[in-house]
C-alpha cells in the first residue's frame, strides 16, 4: 500500500497534487511519501512485536537525510555499507549504537571512523577483515562488537545481480567454515563476538529461501554456543520483495516474514535485527517525468521523456519492471495504445518499457514511475552531463525539496583544468 492515489483524475502524493510539485521543481524529480515510509517501517516493527528486536533500515535503498530522519524518528536503526553512509546516518542524527556496518570491503579508515563515532556492530565478511577490525580497535584501545556474515548457500530465486546467498557469491564466509572463523575471532582481543549475520539477496518474492537460511542460522547458533561463543544477536539481513507489477501475486507480507523469524529462531532467546531497504522505501517513491516528444516509428510509437537511465537505472540494469502511470488520468472509455517509453540518453539501453499500454499521451504530459523509491535516486549518475534530479518529500499537505537540482554551473565547475591546458 502507498499514499499515491488519484483524486478527481489527478495523481496525488498524500494531500499534494503531483502537478503542483512538478510546477514548483520542474521535471524529472523523485517524490517520497512520509506516511508510506512510516507505515512500511511500522509493518516490520510490529511483525517482530514480542521479540527483542531492532529494524535497521538498509539506507543504500534511499539515503537522503530527510528519509533517514523520518525513519529514525519512527524508531529505526540503520544498516550502512560505506563511510559515506555512516557519516550520512550520523548527520541525520542516528546514534552510533543504532548503526550496523555491513559490506565486504570495509577499509581501515572506515573501521576507524565507525569505532570512533560509535557503532552497534560490524557484520564481518572475511577473516582478513577480522584482523583489520582487531588491529584498528586495538590501536584505539577499544573492543569492536562483531557478527560474522555466513553464506548459507541457499538459492534466493531472484535476479542474479542481487542474489547474495549462494556459495559462488562474494558475500560472507561459507557456513561450513563458521566454527574455524568464530574460533579465530574469539582469539582476537580487539573483538567481541556477539552474534551471527546473514543476508541472502534482494527482491525475494517467496519465504522459502528465508526459511532455509534461518534454519541454518538456528543450527549454527546452537553449534557455536556449544563451542563457547556467547551468541546473543542475530542479524537476518533484508531482501523482502515488493510488488512491482500490481496485478501479480503479492510477495509475502512483513507480518508473515516476522512469523517465520519467530518460528525458526524464536526459541533461541536472541535479539533479532533485520535490515529491510527496498520494502520500506520502494513503494514510498515515484519518479515523475514529462513527455518531450511522441515519435511515430515504422512499427511502433515512442514516448520520449525527460527522465533517463541515468536518473532511474533499474530497467537498464536489472531488466526491472516499473508501473508507469499518467499523472492526469484519461477520461473513462479512452482506448490505450502501446508505446516504447524511452529517455534521451544515447544508448538503446535507455528504455524504460517496451510496448507498454497507456492512454494516448502528448508532449508536455506528466507520467509517474511507481515503486521508484528504492535503488532509484541513490543509483543515479550524471551520465550525458545530465544533472542529478531533485528529491522531494511530502508530509500530508506539505512538501519540501530535500535535495535540490544542481545548476549546470555547479555540475560543470566540479571539473578542474590542469595548468598545462
Ligand atoms: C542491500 C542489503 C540489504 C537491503 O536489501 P533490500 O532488498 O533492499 O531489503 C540489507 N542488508 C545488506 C547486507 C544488504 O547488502
Amino acid at each position: 500500500m502507498d499514499h499515491f492515489l488519484y483524486r478527481n483524475g489527478t495523481l496525488f502524493a498524500e494531500d499534494v497534487p503531483v502537478t503542483e510539485i512538478a510546477a514548483a521543481v520542474g521535471t524529472p524529480f523523485y517524490v517520497y511519501s512520509t506516511a508510506t515510509l512510516q507505515r512500511h517501517f511500522r509493518l516490520f516493527d510490529e511483525a517482530l512485536e514480542g521479540t527483542d528486536h531492532l529494524v535497521c533500515y538498509a539506507m543504500k535503498a534511499a539515503s537522503n537525510q530527510a528519509i533517514l530522519k523520518t525513519l529514525a524518528q519512527a524508531g529505526a536503526g540503520m544498516d550502512v555499507v560505506s563511510m559515506g553512509e555512516y557519516l550520512r546516518a550520523k548527520a541525520a542524527g542516528v546514534p552510533g549504537d543504532k548503526i550496523v556496518f555491513s559490506g565486504v570491503g570495509k577499509t581501515s579508515d572506515e573501521i576507524r571512523t565507525a569505532l570512533e563515532g560509535g557503532i552497534r556492530q560490524f557484520n564481518v565478511e572475511s577473516e582478513p577483515e577480522l584482523e583489520a577490525i582487531n588491529a584498528v580497535a586495538l590501536s584505539l584501545g577499544k573492543v569492536a562488537p562483531i557478527t560474522v556474515r555466513v553464506n548459507p548457500d541457499v538459492d534466493a530465486k531472484t535476479h542474479a545481480k542481487i542474489a547474495t546467498g549462494k556459495s559462488e557469491n562474494k558475500f560472507g564466509i561459507p557456513i561450513s567454515r563458521a566454527s574455524a572463523v568464530y574460533a579465530h575471532a574469539a582469539n582476537l582481543p580487539g573483538l567481541e563476538v556477539i552474534g551471527i549475520d546473514v543476508h541472502i539477496g534482494s527482491q525475494l518474492t517467496e519465504l522459502e529461501p528465508f526459511r532455509l537460511a534461518y534454519e541454518k542460522v538456528a543450527d549454527l547458533t546452537q553449534h557455536l554456543r556449544s563451542e563457547g561463543h556467547n551468541i546473543r544477536r542475530l542479524d537476518l539481513g533484508g531482501g523482502l520483495g515488493i510488488p512491482y507489477v500490481r496485478s501479480n501475486d503479492a510477495p509475502p507480507l512483513p507480518v508473515e516474514y516476522g512469523q517465520l523469524i519467530k518460528d525458526t529462531l524464536g526459541h533461541l532467546g536472541c535479539e533479532i535485527e533485520i535490515e529491510p531497504g527496498r520494502l520500506i522505501a520502494g513503494n514510498a517513491g515515484l519518479m515523475v517525468s514529462k513527455v518531450i516528444y511522441v515519435k511515430s516509428g515504422e512499427d511502433r510509437d515512442f514516448l520520449i521523456i525527460d527522465g533517463a537511465m541515468n536518473d532511474l537505472i533499474r530497467p537498464a540494469m536489472y531488466e526491472a519492471h516499473h508501473d508507469i502511470v499518467p499523472v492526469t488520468e484519461a477520461e473513462a472509455g479512452v482506448e490505450s495504445q502501446p508505446y516504447d517509453i524511452v529517455g534521451p540518453v544515447c544508448e538503446s539501453g535507455d528504455t524504460f518499457a517496451k510496448q507498454r499500454n497507456m492512454a494516448p499521451l502528448v508532449a508536455g504530459d506528466l507520467i509517474a514511475f511507481r515503486s521508484a523509491g528504492a535503488y532509484g535516486a541513490v543509483m543515479a549518475s550524471e551520465y550525458n552531463s545530465r544533472p542529478l534530479i531533485p528529491e522531494v518529500l511530502v508530509n500530508g499537505d506539505q512538501f519540501a525539496v530535500i535535495r535540490r537540482r544542481p545548476t549546470f554551473d555547479e555540475m560543470i565547475n566540479r571539473d578542474t583544468i590542469p595548468e598545462w591546458l
